[in-house]
């Protein structure tokens, strides 16, 4: 058997919250049986009275209340879908194709005929579709072609407690447009209790309230602050396994690497326990997974065994996963943070809000009553956490969203009504970078250029950087690097193989930069026909290459829908590294003196990524994709650029200092950024001049 002491027990100090007794659900029900077990079934009748009593209305509930999955259906069977589709949006992707699925099922269909959905580069919807998940972002982009949705009876904000800033901007946008359609449904789904709020934006209409059906769950807070909430994640899970009795594990951690490094050593730990151990089973759930792989947290673990689900916060309310008794939360959570007076956005991790907090305690008593492991000391909760999350609408960059609202009509932004209003310095920020990009003119009105960007649902960057791709004819290559970027890691490194791992990387390594270098990786893959295997011996992820891949070919039925070309640069890599800084602008860096490397935006130090091929050859000139903070602010993909190029693809942003005084050489290192402007406020008008 095995001693507890090979774990030491972390203390805990208890406090029971959430209460109110129900029954316990069996797993072995019918699929219809399961309907009906819902909380929402009762009160069917109830629900469909009030839709048809009032054209707006809010709907809240606690998760796993069946919001998501049956209110769409109540209203087909009640004949909705006879003068139109429902629409139900969704803030992440995977809760729409998820619950897409299962909703299929439910109503007897296969996911893309009468239940489809419908996310970025994913559309699986046809003619007989009536019920259609999607994301907020994909109704937005629908609105930019009818603005009046003039397809659906119904539209359901789902998960509006999320506050997106898709959610935020359809907030604003249904709100007109419920005046212009009496005939339009609006139905606006919360988990928790901003519905007063939403109430009172929409016209003070009614509130439909679901009555909860959870378990009391047991709160345990860490009695020391935690330094590594990794650690201890996988120290808790471990004991939790070896000493609870049965009742499934859930784990939030911040993304992907975290989530497989805490599944490696849960797995590593385990094989040291031997046989006598019951199984433990362990899944992942972040966005960046294939639906095949996410899907299997919803299986039961067989008897004798236990799961446990490492995931990201698409398990808080989004997703609902049955049989959960135990949480725990390691307090973080990986967040869009955007700084308007640097113009750059990062993922930072942050402390969870104590909202957020409760959500996630509340899985843990779905089934049964539950406990949760909080990695965090009661007085972090209440001092270090904010009530409520801030909606993202004030916290990242509004780029797209701008661009959008522009392409839809709205110009006056500023005077918009938003639920929250965005800070004017954000609108502000935003609509310069889409001037600097060419995207709206000396009036702040969307040009040609813009409106094209607007069709690509990307960031303005990249969508700009694929568009002056194909005048520069390497449209072919920048489909590629686009593909690649929004794939996610591309590159495997476990921690027992890293020398051969950075071996095989090394290979695909090209001088010129790293977007170039994903490009080779792209082309050899493809070179192998597509092959899996190919990517086991290169340590290369085959879920990320797919997903590029997935990405690509939407990408081109977008370029053939608007007759652009799609045309290789051949050996001109010159070409390719010039459409990226047309994108990219923002993001140039030059080498400073001393070392590392000074940002042309702000003068901020930045330093190559290890893992960069130029790292070890720091050209003077560079443009990144990204910066990540870790023990230095550093540049991750970057490529070798040509100063001159800066001034010629963004020439409203960047000038040439002093020409006539100057050796060539001397003028070509004196660019300057235009970028005082932010030094004033409210600086759009002002600033307009000056460019
Ligand atoms: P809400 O929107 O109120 O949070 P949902 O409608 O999402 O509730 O969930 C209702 C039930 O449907 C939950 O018990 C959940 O476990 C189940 N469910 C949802 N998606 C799936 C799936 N893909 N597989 C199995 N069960 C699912
Ligand atoms: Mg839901």
């Amino acid at each position: 058997g095995v001693g507890l002491s090979a774990y030491p027990v972390p203390e805990w100090k208890k406090d029971v919250c959430v209460a109110a007794l129900s029954f316990r659900q069996s797993s072995k029900l019918s699929i219809q049986d399961q309907r009906k077990s819902l909380p929402i079934y009762k009160l069917k009748k109830e629900l469909l009275q009030a839709v048809h009593d009032n054209q707006v209305l809010v709907v809240v509930g606690e998760t796993g209340s069946g919001k998501t999955t049956q209110v769409t259906q109540y209203l087909a069977e009640a004949g909705y879908t006879t003068s139109g589709k429902i629409g139900c949006t969704q803030p992440r992707r995977v809760a729409a194709t998820s619950v897409a699925k299962r909703v299929a099922e439910e109503f007897g269909c296969r996911v893309g005929e009468e239940v489809g959905y419908a996310i970025r580069f994913d559309d699986h919807t046809c003619a007989d579709t009536v019920i259609k998940y999607m994301t907020d972002g994909m109704l937005m982009t629908e609105m930019l072609i009818d603005e009046n949705l003039s397809q659906y009876s119904i539209i359901m904000l789902d998960e509006a407690h999320e506050r997106t800033l898709h959610t935020d901007i359809l907030f604003g946008l249904l709100k007109r447009l419920v005046r212009r359609r009496p005939d339009l449904r609006l139905i606006i789904t919360s988990a928790t209790l901003d519905a007063e709020k939403f109430s009172g934006y929409f016209f003070s209409c009614n509130i439909f309230t679901i009555p909860g059906r959870t378990f009391p769950v047991e709160i345990l807070y860490a009695i020391q602050p935690k330094s590594d909430y990794l650690e201890a994640a996988v120290t808790t899970v471990m004991e939790i396994h070896l000493t609870e009795p049965e009742g499934d594990i859930l784990v939030f951690l911040t993304g992907e690497d975290e989530i497989d490094h805490a599944c490696q050593c849960l797995r590593e730990k385990m094989k040291g326990l031997g046989k006598n151990v019951p199984e433990l089973i362990t899944l992942k759930a972040h966005s960046a997974l294939p639906s095949e792989i996410l899907f299997r947290i919803f299986d039961p673990a067989p008897p004798g065994k236990r799961k446990v689900v490492v995931a990201t916060n698409i398990a808080e309310a989004s997703l609902t996963i049955d049989g959960i008794y135990y949480v725990i939360d390691s307090g973080f959570a990986k967040q869009n943070v955007y700084n308007p007076k640097q113009g750059l956005e990062s993922l930072v991790i942050t402390p969870i809000s104590q909202a957020s907090a409760k959500q996630r305690a509340g899985r843990a008593g779905r089934t049964g009553p539950g406990k949760c492991y909080r990695l965090y000391t009661e007085s972090a909760f209440h001092n270090e956490m904010s009530p409520t999350p801030i909606p993202e609408i004030q916290r990242i960059n509004l780029g797209l969203a701008t661009l959008n609202m522009k392409a839809i009509g709205i110009n006056d932004l500023l005077s918009f009504d938003f639920m929250d209003s965005p800070s004017p310095q954000a609108l502000i920020s935003a609509m310069e970078q889409l001037y600097s990009l060419g995207a709206l003119d000396e009036e702040g009105l969307l040009t040609r250029l813009g409106r094209k960007m607007a069709e690509f649902p990307m960031e303005p960057p990249l969508s700009k950087m694929l568009l002056a791709s194909v005048d520069l004819g390497c449209s072919d290559e920048i489909l590629t690097i686009v593909a690649m970027i929004q794939a996610g890691h591309v590159f495997h490194r476990p921690g027992e193989k890293q020398t051969q791992a950075d071996q095989k990387r090394a290979k695909f390594f090209q001088p010129q930069g790293d977007h170039l270098t994903l490009l080779a990786v792209y082309e050899a893959w493809k070179a192998k026909g597509f092959s899996k295997p190919w990517c086991r011996e290169n340590f290369v992820q085959s879920e990320s290459l797919k997903r590029a891949q997935d990405v690509r070919k939407q990408l081109i039925s977008l370029m053939d829908k608007y007759k652009l070309d799609i045309v290789s640069a051949g050996k001109n890599d010159w070409k390719i590294r010039k459409a990226i800084t047309a994108g990219f602008f923002f993001h140039a860096a030059k080498k400073d003196p001393q070392e590392g490397y000074r940002t042309l935006v702000e003068n901020q130090p930045v330093y190559i990524h290890p893992s960069s091929v130029l790292f070890e050859r720091k050209p003077d000139w560079v443009i990144y994709n990204e910066l990540v903070m870790t023990t230095k602010e550093y540049m991750r993909e970057v490529i070798v650029v040509d100063p001159k190029w800066l001034v010629e693809v963004a020439p409203r942003f960047f000038k040439v200092a002093d020409l006539t005084k100057m050796s060539k050489r001397k003028r070509q290192e004196r660019i300057e950024p235009l970028y005082d402007r932010y030094h004033e406020p409210n600086s759009w008008r002002s600033s307009r001049r000056r460019a």
